[in-house]
């Protein structure tokens, strides 16, 4: 269909291929075509598709109950909860049904934090460049991405942008009206861009030192995407709050907050709410997902396969220095540098066509977000579709 026949809006530059059925890490579309998935929605499917144990217990609910409002308490919702702060630095959590609305919710965390301590100036955010938050008025204007920002009238106000991993210019740009620092311990849109370690560590430090809270966006990270359950632990520190999404839900539209009892002290009934973040429809699928996650073994094996991956790539790299100018990310968040001879988009259309989906991200990078579920086998031949896609690219191709 062309876009003039579609009467959905003009968003996004869609494919024409259409997807009809899932199952694992594979896709076959409308024409039965099958490709080896290594986007999962954007780390979305983080259990794949079609997983057996998400299907019933998301068949199993919708015989049962699908909705009934925050009004009431949501069983599956305190138990999801539970787990998710057994798993985490946190002691509460807030549910929603997106990264952006995790994302809006976990500015006004901090904003309200210092409001209901006497310090209602204490507003601001201090953010880095080539960050990703999503696309409402606040989001936007928190990541400073010129692009995003065009014609939407004036930024929301509150927000400093400085360069990523630069210690010296984030003390800078904190101030007396400073509330909190906003970042994404790997950024996911901007390239696949790693915070470093020691960059981490500082940040808590200045974040302690000044007395406003470390708040970090794992929509993209979290949930055992890098093999640890948040990509934070691997640099050892805790924040005060993150937002989390994507893979939470394998598939089912879900987000949450998850904060210490400090950092959630002004989120108090009636000052932030939804109608349907977390539903028990919601809920019972979100429980099915950290079954598989949380069971023994399940991460160490993220860990495992994402630096098998980390290896084959360095190999596929060294291959082929003029088509791949690099590696980065952690897990099974894995971002392919292009060389500057070659356009990530256009080896990505190379890729789809022979069989593997994949998604870019700045930078020229080329996303690869398998489900937890891979397999080296997986990875295997996600890598022979790497080497015969470079081996086959020439410089005209990028024409
Ligand atoms: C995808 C993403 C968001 C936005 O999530 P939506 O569900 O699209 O609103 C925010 N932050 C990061 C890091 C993301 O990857």
């Amino acid at each position: 269909m062309s876009e003039s026949q579609s009467a959905v809006m003009n968003t996004y530059a869609r494919s024409p291929i259409a997807m009809d059925r899932g199952e694992g890490v594979y896709l076959w579309d409308t024409d039965g075509r099958r490709y080896l998935d290594f986007y999962a929605g954007i780390a979305v499917n983080a259990l794949g598709h079609a997983h057996p144990h998400l299907v019933k217990a998301l068949t199993d609910q919708a015989g049962k109950l699908w909705h009934t409002t925050n009004l009431y308490t949501i069983p599956d919702g305190e138990k999801l909860a539970r787990r998710l702060t057994e798993k985490s630095f946190a002691d509460r959590v807030f549910f929603c049904n997106s990264g952006v609305e995790a994302l809006e919710g976990l500015i006004k965390l901090a904003r309200r934090y210092h409001a209901v301590d006497g310090h209602p100036e204490k507003f601001r955010v201090v953010t880095v460049e080539g960050a990703f938050h999503g696309r409402s008025l606040a989001t936007i204007a928190a990541a400073n991405n010129k692009k995003y920002l065009d014609g939407f009238g004036p930024a929301v106000e509150g927000f400093d942008n400085v360069p990523f991993g630069n210690m010296n210019a984030l003390r800078d740009a904190i101030s007396p009206e400073t509330a909190a620092i906003l970042i994404e311990p790997i950024q996911g849109e901007g390239g696949l861009r790693p915070g470093a370690l020691q960059y981490l560590r500082d940040l808590r430090a200045a974040a302690d030192e000044f007395g406003i809270l470390l708040i970090l966006d794992e929509v993209q990270s979290g949930n055992g995407r890098t093999g640890k359950m948040w990509a934070h632990e691997w640099a050892g520190i805790e924040p005060d709050a993150i937002a989390t999404a994507k893979g939470i839900g394998g598939g089912f539209p879900m987000g949450a907050i998850l904060a210490t009892e400090k950092a959630a002290r002004g989120l108090t009934p009636g000052t932030h709410g939804t109608t349907f973040g977390g539903n028990p429809l919601a809920m019972a699928v979100g429980n099915a997902v950290m079954d598989v996650i949380l069971a023994p073994g399940f991460l160490e094996g993220v860990e495992k396969v994402g630096a098998y991956f980390w290896n084959r790539l360095e190999d596929l790299i060294a291959k082929h220095p003029k088509v791949f100018a690099g590696n980065r990310g952690a897990g099974l968040m894995q971002g392919l540098v292009c060389s500057a001879d070659v356009t990530n988009l256009k080896f990505i259309d190379a890729l789809r066509d022979n069989g593997l989906l994949t998604v870019g991200a700045g930078e020229n990078v080329i996303r690869l977000l398998p489900p937890l579920i891979v397999e080296e086998a997986h990875i295997d031949e996600a890598v022979a579709i790497l080497d015969k896609t470079a081996s086959a690219w020439s410089v005209s191709d990028d024409a």
